[in-house]
């Protein structure tokens, strides 16, 4: 292959585009393969948020590094990379200052998610969600850019990476194989660094023979996914065929408790996310066996998924649901004066008729459609709100152990939707050391590959915080390419 000095980075979602925007706006040159028809990928749908620590928009609440570093390692149960944690946590600030400032995010808003010590999750105050109002403003940077220097940059959609080129001794990556998906030619092009940005496998359930889900955990693949349909692990299971990669915490992959369940079309195996956020601002989740709250809602996901898991399985046979197979539901309540921490978010739900606003008549009638057999009055289902809202003014502590909630129920209209567990995040992926290079199955380390985003493993652990992929795909591809130009 021909000797060239620029850079290719595969996958255009926060992870892609983070470390593109950097190179480029340094003078480096970049090829950007994605292989779907628009850039973005699963980071335009993060509606959450971002984490930092200590930020203005934190107004000094007591947070530091050290407590985000904690949760963070407390989260992952011992798995996660501590090197690759202390970059993440000690290098938040300057990820979120370098939104808001240089990249012209708004990001004032902030949230308290499950397993943080304190509110640090980082959205806008308008009405676009957080990885979409990122990304987009990023491209149109990178737009910027390609439009005063078009030969910094060259963006190739529907060009999806087949192979990756390296020298004899398999030591250092020369250039990449990919598909032009319009004409369906192979095309070659070399370069001096490749970036994989190639994002997580949890949308791979389709083609069973090759899904990473099926070989690691078959046991996963009975739910639907809140990913978009590109994410199968192209990136992970083409640098193992083709450079001997090592792979780590590939069985690590995060249920999350609350994916909506339209009730249209309740066999879809994709699904919106119903962020963590609508149960930061104070949304509760109730059985549907006896309209009893029974999880923290605040825990971290894998606490919550598991307790959906143990006290919300809904048999198809049993109840008013076009449901083909047992499916596990919890209902998500949310009280009106809390609709107003989130109510672009919740209005796009509602319009998508995955949350409807009512009363408790209502709630309690799907109550009753989703269990006929429900163990529970109509007049018991509003002494259940009384006693949630003597939690939330504080007169009675919580025996499930929240201790932050939103406001009061307290006889005011409702909103209320129905929610499942959803493949959400893969936290296994490619080994990286300290400056995001794979290493090699031998312990080797290649240098001039790197893996960034959810395509890499070992940062979550066992289980990833929320806020915490945004972030991670701004640290490590800021330093990804501050590696590369230095
Ligand atoms: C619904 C939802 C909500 C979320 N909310 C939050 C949140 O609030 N906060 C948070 O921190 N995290 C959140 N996450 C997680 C977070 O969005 C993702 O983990 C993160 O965006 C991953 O970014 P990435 O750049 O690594 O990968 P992605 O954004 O997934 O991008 C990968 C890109 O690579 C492309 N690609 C894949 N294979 C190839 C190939 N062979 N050739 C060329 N291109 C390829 C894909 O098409 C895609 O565009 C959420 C995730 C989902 C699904």
């Amino acid at each position: 292959m021909t000797e060239t000095n620029q850079s290719i980075v595969v996958g255009s979602g926060l992870a892609g585009l983070t470390t593109t925007f950097q190179l480029i706006n340094n003078g480096s040159r970049v090829i950007l393969l994605e292989k779907t028809d628009k850039l973005g990928g699963n980071s335009v749908k993060a509606s959450s948020g971002i984490n930092g620590v200590p930020t203005i928009y934190q107004h000094n609440n007591g947070d530091t590094i050290e407590f985000f570093q904690q949760d963070t390692i407390k989260s992952g149960k011992g798995l996660s990379n501590t090197d690759l944690v202390s970059t993440l946590t000690s290098k938040s600030l300057s990820a979120i200052e370098w939104l808001t400032k240089d990249i012209g995010v708004d990001l004032s808003k902030v949230t308290l998610l499950g397993g943080h010590s304190f509110p640090r999750t980082h959205r806008g105050s308008g009405p676009l969600p957080p990885g979409f109002a990122i990304v987009s403003s990023l491209i149109k940077k990178i737009e910027d850019i390609q439009t005063k220097k078009p030969d910094t940059i060259t963006i190739l959609k529907q060009s999806k990476l087949n192979k990756i080129i390296s020298d004899e001794k398999n030591n250092k990556v020369n250039g990449v194989e990919y598909i032009d998906e319009v004409t369906n030619e192979t095309k070659q092009i070399s370069c001096k660094n490749l970036v994989l940005a190639t994002g997580g496998y949890s949308a791979d359930t389709q083609s069973l023979d090759t899904s990473l889900i099926s070989k690691h955990r078959p046991d996963l693949l009975q739910f639907a996914s809140s990913n978009g349909q590109q994410t199968t692990g192209d990136g992970v299971k083409i640098a193992e065929r083709d450079l001997d990669v090592k792979l780590i915490h590939m069985n690590k992959i995060q249920v999350h408790p609350t994916g909506f369940l339209n009730i249209n079309d309740l066999n879809s195996k994709w699904k919106f996310l119903c962020g963590e956020l609508l149960r930061g601002i104070g949304g509760v989740l109730l059985s549907p066996h006896n309209g009893e709250r029974f999880i923290n809602e605040l825990e971290t996901r894998d606490v919550v998924t598991d307790s959906v898991l143990k006290h919300c399985n809904v048999s198809c046979d049993s109840n008013g649901l076009a449901m083909e197979k047992d499916t596990y539901i919890s209902v998500l309540v949310i009280s009106e004066e809390d609709y107003a921490k989130a109510n672009s978010h919740i209005d796009f739900y509602v319009y998508q008729k995955l949350l409807q606003k009512g009363t408790f008549e209502q709630l309690y009638d799907l109550l009753k459609k989703i269990n006929p057999n429900l163990d529970l009055s109509y007049k018991e289902l509003i002494e259940k709100f009384t006693y949630i809202d003597e939690l939330v003014s504080g007169s009675k502590t919580d025996s499930l152990g929240r201790k932050s909630f939103g406001n009061k129920f307290s006889n005011k209209p409702i909103y209320f939707g129905l929610t499942t567990p959803v493949l959400h995040y893969s936290m296994g992926g490619i080994e990286i050391d300290k400056n995001s290079r794979a290493i090699k199955k031998n312990g080797e380390i290649f240098e001039n590959l790197y893996a960034v985003g959810e395509v890499s493993g070992g940062l979550h652990g066992e289980n990833r915080l929320g806020g915490n992929s945004l972030l991670e795909c701004v640290v490590f591809g800021r330093e990804v390419s501050n590696h590369i130009l230095n």
